[in-house]
């Protein structure tokens, strides 16, 4: 079954959002027509962004983006797809460690819906070793963040280190 316009889902937590992040959906947006990024939720990790931050940080940064929206969901990823015709799903990948997960998770959603396609994007090499969670760890012990994020998600980690 093809859809009429080709739609990218970029799914994930995004707590933060990174520039490594933003330079996958960039690069998807220069293949499809839109992508929606989407935001989970839900999360085995604990958080530092609730969900409502999380959402609206990435809105400041893709704001003048016209192909690029935001989007968030609750529950499978999956249902999700199913619910609003989408078909494509796109990820990034940094490492040997993120195929493993990543071939899981989309043999999984293959599973349970065979016409929704996985698509990964490999890494920038100058974003192969950020992640969120060395990110928010360098933050921690007062390290210069301000390459690795965009601005308004700079912003606002500054404002909970210094309130
Ligand atoms: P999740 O918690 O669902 O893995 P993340 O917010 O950590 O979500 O990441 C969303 C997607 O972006 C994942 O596919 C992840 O591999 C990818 N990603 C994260 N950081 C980078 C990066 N620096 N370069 C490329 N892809 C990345």
């Amino acid at each position: 079954m093809k859809s009429q316009k080709m739609i990218a889902v970029y799914p994930g937590f995004f707590d933060p959002f990174t520039v490594g992040h933003l330079n996958i959906v960039k690069r998807a947006a220069s293949i499809f027509e839109e992508v929606v990024v989407l935001v989970a939720s839900d999360s085995p990790k604990k958080a530092m962004f609730d969900f409502s931050d999380r959402i609206a940080m990435i809105r400041e940064v893709l704001q003048s983006e016209k192909y690029i929206r935001v989007e968030s969901f609750e529950g499978l990823l999956i249902d999700y797809m199913k619910k609003n015709g989408y078909q494509v799903i796109v990820r990034g990948l940094r490492t040997v460690s993120d195929y493993e997960y990543e071939f899981q998770m989309a043999q999984a959603n293959r599973t349970m819906d065979e016409d929704v396609e996985t698509l990964f994007l490999v890494t920038a090499p100058q974003y192969s070793h950020l992640s969120s969670t060395l990110i928010k760890e360098i933050a921690r012990l007062g390290g210069d963040i301000s390459k690795m994020v965009p601005l308004p998600v700079y912003n606002k980690m500054k404002k909970i280190k210094n309130p």
